[in-house]
């Protein structure tokens, strides 16, 4: 039986030595690397080059990826530590590395053959970003309604169709996609595919110009006759739903983590500047109301980093969490935009204006409230497993 001594102190934040160790060492490169870079990514709506390569000598492209592929070897846990730091800095660099990590290389492991792994892993913990292609025009919440098609022509799919808001679309060199190979079986007729950026009939479309998270590429792509080999199929022929399904339970977990890093660089931001700026002679952190609005900012930060990191070591556990995902998703996306807002009013009218980070992290935040499944739909997702 387990102590009091050996639980006292493991609690679900305590990080053990070397998550510890690697969170830290992702917020000090995002400190020195990122923070200088992210007002002029964000108004030219583009991540610097030079940072993507410096992020795969980081580390943090390939994760999860076995050591024997090249990668980290580390956990799901990893992931989510390293998307928290990097949101810290820069929501939409968090988001570059949370595809990659939790959603094209979570899929790559769960569902790719022996081949494919040994043809694509390597490349993806190395220098190869990856994207995640369900969305359509008129398939997002109901994505499984997608128009997208694959036929089977001899040893090849010939994929046709048109994706969009595609995230690291400008970047990536390797897209999931996924496509119906027989409409009239409805959902079980969807498959996932991995398709290289450059083959013949793919194209990458326009890139969206957005409220917030800019810098991070959100594309459509076009496929017009594009052919791919059986050997790319990932997964079985007609079950890509599971796929989608089950990486995009795991996926919501790394947005939960994006938005408490968010939350707490927002946080980092105000508690600075409520310790500088002076109003009726004294530091304005010290009115009781600005420290009970701070307070009750940290406490909400608290219960949405609770929940994420609860939910990340269940998915490591190997224990349900597909209500505890959408629970963290919504939870912690909802209090990154009240803790954003907050930062804005307590710089008054410098957190109005673009000189301070507040405004974009402000922005960035309502981004968790809507992809990877808006927030009515983890709702139903709740209340489905409640009911049931
Ligand atoms: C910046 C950005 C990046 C993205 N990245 C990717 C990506 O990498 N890959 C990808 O595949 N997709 C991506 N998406 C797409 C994203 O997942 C969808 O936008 C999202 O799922 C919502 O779909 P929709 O936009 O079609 O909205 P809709 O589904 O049309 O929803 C509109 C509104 O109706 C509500 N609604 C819909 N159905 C129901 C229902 N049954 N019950 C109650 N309310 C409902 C929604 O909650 C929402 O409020 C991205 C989107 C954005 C904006």
């Amino acid at each position: 039986m387990t102590t009091k001594l050996e639980t006292a102190g493991r609690a679900l934040t305590t990080l053990a030595e070397d998550e510890q160790l690697f969170f830290d060492s992702v917020y000090q490169f995002a400190d020195r690397e990122i923070r200088p870079l992210v007002r002029e990514m964000d108004e030219h709506a583009k991540i610097a080059p030079e940072l993507i390569a410096k992020l795969f000598d980081l580390g943090v492209m390939g994760v999860e990826v076995p050591e024997s592929y090249g990668g980290g070897g580390a956990t799901f846990f990893h992931s989510v530590l390293a998307v928290e730091a990097l949101s810290r800095v820069d929501p939409s660099i968090g988001v570059l590395v949370d595809v990659q990590n939790t959603l094209v290389i979570n899929a790559l492991l769960r569902w790719a053959t022996e081949d494919q792994k040994r043809r694509f892993l390597p490349k993806m913990a190395a220098d190869t970003i990856g994207a995640y292609a369900l969305s359509e025009a008129g398939s997002g919440s109901d994505a499984f309604a997608m128009a997208t098609r694959a036929a089977q022509r001899g040893d090849e799919y010939v994929i046709t169709g048109r994706k969009l808001w595609i995230t690291n679309g400008n970047e990536a060199g390797l897209f999931i996609v996924f496509a119906n190979v027989n409409p009239e079986a409805g959902y079980r007729g969807i498959t996932a595919f991995l398709v290289e950026r450059g083959r013949a009939g793919f194209t990458v479309g326009k890139k969206e110009d957005k409220l917030g998270i800019r810098a991070s590429s959100t594309c459509e792509l076009i496929f017009e006759e594009c052919r791919v080999p059986r050997a790319n199929v990932l997964g079985e022929i007609g079950k890509g739903y599971k796929v989608a399904i089950e990486t995009l339970n795991e996926g919501r977990i790394g947005i939960g983590a994006q938005m408490i890093g968010l939350a707490q660089g927002a946080l980092d931001h105000t508690i600075r500047y409520t310790k500088e700026r002076k109003q009726f002679g004294q530091m304005i952190a010290d009115f009781q109301a600005v420290k009970h609005q701070l307070a009750r900012a940290a406490t909400d930060l608290e219960a949405a980093r609770l929940l994420v990191y609860n939910c990340a070591r269940l998915r490591d556990a190997g224990q349900p969490f597909l209500t505890e995902a959408a629970m963290c998703k919504i939870y912690s996306s909802e209090a990154a935009e009240r803790i954003a807002s907050l930062a804005i009013n307590l710089h008054g009218g410098n957190g109005f204006v673009k000189e301070y980070p507040v405004e974009k992290l402000y922005r960035d935040a309502k981004i968790g409230q809507i992809y990877e499944g808006t927030s009515n739909l983890q709702l139903e997702t709740i209340a489905k497993q409640m009911l049931s």
